[in-house]
């Protein structure tokens, strides 16, 4: 599942081609994924022009830039789930974000010629963009919702998130009081912390020294200091290489997602830890692959 830092390159990659490009069709080619009357979705988003793409956690909003005689802020949400991709096709380039089936080829890695048997959307805008909405296992979604509607599903389902103040040793101390669940689990919530997933999780738990089985409510106040810049070390990190999953991104610069190489931990099961040398340990926590050292992390 792509998380903060692979949500954060498409939405700069996004924001970069489509801001300002007015929407002529819509196609909804899975009714189930457009999570609103359809007829209303179109409409909403026809004749109009993407104003600016933000981003909550794993979560993109598209605002949608008001017309004249027009009072109510629409935002397009797009949540991409386990296996959803974004794909931008122009004159000049192509770009992918999200999920990636196959890592041979830009074709490939989105199922083939676009639109294909994954493609559940399809948004094109008037200077001939395409932007496709695959998803093979069709758990991502497109909504549109008013301003109102977009404030309570962020307070409802998002906590502070990296590298902004709002998540701060003290929210972390008061958040990890008594929590009776394990670290990692804590921190694959999205109403505590919003953005990390599978990948960094481990990865900041490396880092900060501290076992995923470990009880939240255990930390020491040292640790959640170590738990606190370590997350934000390993997010920044992870932006400012494009991510890790993967995030190919065709275009005359043949810029490509390449924080898996800087991985520490994840995807390591048996291999050598980095630091001790011996081998890390792969198991299941939380429901999910969780990869960690034995002798580095207490
Ligand atoms: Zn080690």
């Amino acid at each position: 599942m792509p998380e903060l830092p692979e949500v954060e390159t498409i939405r700069r990659d996004l924001a970069e081609s489509i801001v300002g490009s007015e929407i002529v069709a819509v196609k909804i080619l899975f009714l189930k994924t457009a999570k609103n009357d359809a007829a209303f979705f179109v409409k909403a988003l026809i004749n109009h022009k993407i104003e600016d793409i933000g981003r909550t956690g794993k979560l993109l909003s598209l605002k949608i830039k008001q017309k004249k005689g027009e009072t109510e802020n629409l935002y397009l949400l797009v949540h991409l789930k386990m296996t959803g991709q974004l794909i931008l096709t122009s004159k000049s380039k192509k770009i992918v974000g999200g999920h990636s089936l196959n890592e041979h080829s830009f074709e490939s890695s989105v199922g083939g010629e676009l639109p294909n048997r994954h493609t559940r959307a399809i948004i094109e805008f008037k200077n001939g963009d395409k932007l496709f909405f695959n998803d093979l296992r069709k758990f991502g979604y497109l909504k549109i919702v008013d301003e109102l509607e977009f404030k309570k599903i962020i307070v409802a389902g998002y906590g502070p998130e990296p590298l902004s103040p709002n998540l701060s040793v003290k929210y972390l101390t008061a958040k990890l009081k008594n929590k009776k669940k394990n670290i990692k689990a804590f921190l694959l919530d999205q109403k505590m912390i919003a953005g990390l997933g599978n990948i960094y999780v481990d990865e900041s738990l490396f880092l900060a020294k501290i076992k995923p089985m470990r009880l939240a409510g255990s930390l020491k106040l040292i640790e959640i200091k170590s738990l606190y810049l370590a997350i934000n070390k390993i997010i920044k990190k992870a932006i400012a290489n494009r991510g890790t999953t993967f995030n190919n991104y065709v275009d005359s610069s043949g810029r490509k997602g390449n924080f898996s190489r800087l991985l520490s931990v994840y995807g390591r099961g048996k291999l050598p830890c980095l630091k001790c040398k011996k081998a890390l340990v792969k198991t299941k926590l939380a429901g999910r692959g969780t990869h960690y050292c034995d002798y580095c992390q207490k």
